[in-house]
């Protein structure tokens, strides 16, 4: 419990309106895009990074916990202060310092949203490729703490691979700059990828400098509507397997594509049991030959239609499609539980038959939809929490997926991280020797466990509650 001196002196270190204790900030803080919600003690809206290291220097002497926090757009309870503390709100460090039109290199607080970045290095002809679906409201410091990925991962990969440096304040209190402003740099070990994807249990990223890219001279966008949904995933494999790198490989199945339909109604084929939106990009003779092989390829994997996007607008509406189905889904049930499992590209028909057999099982609505290119797929269950039956055939449809996405070769999270609702399934992918090296990192660089405390690791009295927590019905 935070003790009024505390709040005192952090006041005095942001100043009183930038340290919130009024139970509608305390309430808002406490969300993120999961369903949990845990309330914070306080509120701080951090300025720079001096006040970071004064804020994060004042818990250690007191102590507190900190709990770093961008646009809350988390889908696995990162930003969720689960045993109390000080939120710390990056909103307002949302300045783009430097953009290097010679060198292709940004300097970016973390702030910043990625899609205003995006658009500020389009307006120069470059490109920042990494695009989550929430770019119209997520940070750059939440895509760097999470290691985003997005629609575009299958070409140009994920936030990691942009990220060149970092300035950070660390559990101690230290301040620390990692990387480079170069292409290239080998010199000791890299920190910055260490911090990418520390979901703010390391440290608080201040700071962080971006690669670009030029801006592809043209872009093609394709829809192809399909009967089953195992053509379409057959043609995902058939595109990669033909030597084509489509930007973006995206997949919907029936009940995403009539979810979507019901939401929007922007002419989808409900009847359509699956349908991908595809994404060709680079010089423009190349897109234009390519679009039509990737037409012709899908049209003799059985699709039933190919529409090809004309205008900028046309792509745009083709998009839209893809980025609401998050929240299309509620109109189906109130409650959702959304994984984000990630198999070898070829197993992706597997999985898919495997989710379909785990479906009618624990009689569930699975939908899924995704990133077929790289083999992401967000599985989602709609459920009702008040009936206490399918929260039970939930939390068992969602141990099965986890154990069929291992034997499959692949990884329990792509892209939205562990947080707190993978925390109890970690040991499932990670053995005991990994999870201690991982483990004496933290105490290495947060020593007394600051930082965004109950996250990735658990104790067993832990697991227990967020258990309870993650599976509980709604009376
Ligand atoms: C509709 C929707 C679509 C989405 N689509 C995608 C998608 O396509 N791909 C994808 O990868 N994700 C997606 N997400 C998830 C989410 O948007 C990403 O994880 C995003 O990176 C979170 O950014 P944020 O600013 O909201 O971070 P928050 O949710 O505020 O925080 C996320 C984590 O980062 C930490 N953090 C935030 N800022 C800092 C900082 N400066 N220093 C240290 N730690 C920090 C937090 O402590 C927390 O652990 C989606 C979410 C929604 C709601």
């Amino acid at each position: 419990m935070l003790v009024r001196e505390t709040i005192r002196k952090l006041s005095a270190i942001v100043g009183r309106e930038r340290c919130r204790t009024d139970r509608e900030d305390l309430i808002c803080y406490g969300y993120d895009a999961t369903d949990l919600h845990y309330s914070p003690e306080a509120v701080v809206f951090a300025e720079d990074v001096k006040e970071i290291a004064a804020i994060v220097r004042l818990a250690n002497e007191t102590p507190f916990y900190l709990i770093p926090r961008g646009a809350g757009s988390g889908m696995s309870g990162g930003s969720l202060p689960v045993r109390g503390g000080v939120v710390v709100a990056l909103s307002q460090m949302n300045g783009i310092l430097s953009i290097d039109t010679e060198n292709l290199v940004a300097v970016v607080e973390p702030g910043v949203v990625t899609g205003h970045l995006q658009a500020e290095v389009a307006n120069l002809g470059l490109f920042y490729p990494p695009d989550p679906a929430s770019l119209g409201f997520c940070t750059i410091g939440g895509n760097v703490a999470e290691c985003a990925g997005g629609a575009r991962a299958l070409k140009y990969g994920v936030t990691k691979d942009y990220v060149l440096g970092l300035e950070a304040v660390l559990g101690t209190g230290e301040l620390v700059r990692t990387g480079v402003q170069t292409a290239k740099g080998v010199v000791g070990y890299d920190l910055t990828k260490l911090l990418v994807g520390s979901e703010g249990t390391l440290a608080i990223i201040t700071k962080v400098v971006l690669k670009l890219l030029p801006q592809p001279e043209s872009r093609r966008t394709l829809m192809a509507v399909f009967e089953q949904l195992g053509e379409a995933i057959t043609a995902v494999t058939r595109i990669i397997g033909s030597g084509l790198l489509p930007c973006a490989l995206e997949f919907m199945d029936q009940r995403s594509i009539r979810c979507v339909e019901d939401y929007l109604n922007i002419g989808l084929p409900r009847g359509a049991g699956g349908l991908l939106l595809i994404e060709v990009d680079g010089v423009t003779e190349g897109v234009t030959r390519h679009a039509e092989e990737i037409r012709e390829l899908c049209l003799r994997e059985r699709a039933q239609r190919v529409d090809t996007a004309g205008s900028e607008a046309e792509a745009d509406e083709l998009w839209q499609a893809r980025r609401a189905v998050s929240p299309a889904l509620f109109r189906l049930n109130p409650d959702k539980v959304s994984e984000d499992i990630t198999v070898p590209r070829n197993r992706i028909p597997d999985i898919v038959a495997t989710l379909e057999e785990i479906g009618q099982r624990q009689r569930l609505g699975i939908l899924c939809f995704g990133h077929a290119g790289d083999g992401n797929i967000h599985v989602n269950i709609m459920i009702d929490r008040s009936d206490s039956d399918e929260v039970a055939r939930t939390k068992q449809a969602v141990k099965e997926i986890f154990e069929a996405t291992l034997e499959l070769g692949g990884t329990l999270s792509g892209e939205h991280g562990i947080g707190i609702t993978k925390t109890p399934y970690l040991g499932m992918e990670i053995d005991e020797i990994g999870l201690d090296a991982m483990r004496r990192i933290k105490t290495a660089l947060d020593p007394k466990g600051i930082l965004n405390p109950g996250k990735i690791f658990l104790d067993s009295n832990e697991r227990a509650a967020v258990m309870g927590k993650l599976w509980k019905t709604r009376r």
